[in-house]
């Protein structure tokens, strides 16, 4: 067993981000564990994905065609064992997503490999692979090794590692899988679009995000003026979505979006909760502010600032209406 196996997601047409971020995370498992890396895309349109999986690092692109233009869990599990026992790879990884989590746990049990779902950090021990996952509702770390494992699955948490940039030289190779025998067993019912939203926390690169520490829906419209003025998009902690103050696309972290192109997060009344932190912690530069000196939101900012929301916002409408 050697080398890397990484499984590309798709929807509609649309190579899902999270592919891409799995060969950065391969990038960072093949120091120790050794090439090659290769890439495995299925479906209808496999190979119109090719290209944009061509990324450096990734020595050969799998594409196995199958006849349904929909995405299929079950053709998706006996295509990666195919890929798995004909290229023998010692780490498959597989996007953490809905997707994702309805073959991944499969394909490890009928390859009895080593399993780890949600993993934030790939690293080595002294039995070999080691990973590190949340635990217990995200509120600790979790390190996971694989004695004994020859192989290991694991599904990677979004916005974890960065897809390298560029062109690649990977070789293409068809993989033929017969999937005849498994119609059925999953039926596509149909697509149902999010509610429309004008605004898109994975795209933002500025986000002035505002949490319980706004105190009242009354304030809202002030902080989406501030947010306006200073051309930042308004995210919200998950309290702030739920009371109905701001829709839910507005929501940044575990059960909202990721800020995954962000730059710069300004933080406002926000403590820091790991299901927050989910959402922006790996951003380059946050600005926390809270008046609690202790909030946990400070371990992950580059500037904490301990004060009143109000006061902050008050000093930034001056400066936001300076020409
Ligand atoms: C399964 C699950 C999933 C979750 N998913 C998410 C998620 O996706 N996103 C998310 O955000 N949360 C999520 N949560 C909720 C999360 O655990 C926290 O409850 C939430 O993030 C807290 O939001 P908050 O920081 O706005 O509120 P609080 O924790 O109440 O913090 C408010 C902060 O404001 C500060 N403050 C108060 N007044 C002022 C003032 N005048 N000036 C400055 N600071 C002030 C306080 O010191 C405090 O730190 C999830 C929870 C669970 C269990």
């Amino acid at each position: 067993m050697s080398g890397i196996l990484i499984v590309a997601e798709h929807t509609r047409g649309v190579l899902a981000e999270a592919s891409l971020e799995l060969i950065g995370a391969a990038q960072v498992a093949r120091e120790k564990l050794g090439g090659p890396v290769k890439a495995l895309v299925v479906g209808e349109s496999a190979g119109d994905f090719a290209g944009a999986l061509n990324r450096p690092g990734v020595e050969e692109i799998l594409v196995a065609q199958s006849d349904n233009p929909h995405f299929d869990a079950a053709a998706m599990e006996e295509v990666i064992l195919t890929a798995a026992r004909v290229q023998q790879p010692a780490l498959i990884l597989i996007a953490h997503s809905a997707s994702g989590g309805s073959f991944a746990a499969a394909v490890a049990v009928r390859l009895g490999s080593g399993f780890a779902a949600d993993v934030t950090g790939i690293g080595f021990a002294e039995n070999g692979l080691a990973v590190t996952r949340a635990g217990f509702g995200n509120k600790v770390n979790v390190e996971l090794d694989f004695p004994g494992k020859a192989v290991v699955v694991l599904t990677v948490r979004g916005a974890t590692f960065k897809a390298p940039e560029g062109a690649g030289n990977a070789t293409i190779t068809p993989l033929s899988v017969p999937l005849e025998g498994l119609a059925g067993r999953y039926r596509h019912v149909g697509f149902e679009e999010a509610p429309a939203s004008d605004i898109d926390i994975g795209k933002a690169e500025f986000i002035l995000s505002i949490g319980r520490g706004i105190q009242d829906e009354k304030n809202v419209p002030r902080f989406a003026e501030l947010a306006k003025k200073l051309g930042a998009t308004l995210g919200c902690s998950r309290p702030v979505a739920d009371s109905g103050w701001l829709p839910k696309p507005h929501q940044v972290g575990l059960t909202g979006k990721v800020a995954g192109n962000c730059k710069f997060y300004l933080a406002l009344g926000i403590s820091g909760a790991v299901q927050h932190l989910h959402g922006m912690k790996h951003v380059e530069t946050i600005i926390a502010v809270n008046t609690d000196a202790n909030a946990p939101i400070f371990n992950v900012a580059a500037y904490g600032v301990p004060m009143d929301v109000f006061a902050f916002a008050d000093a930034l409408e001056r400066c936001a209406g300076t020409p």
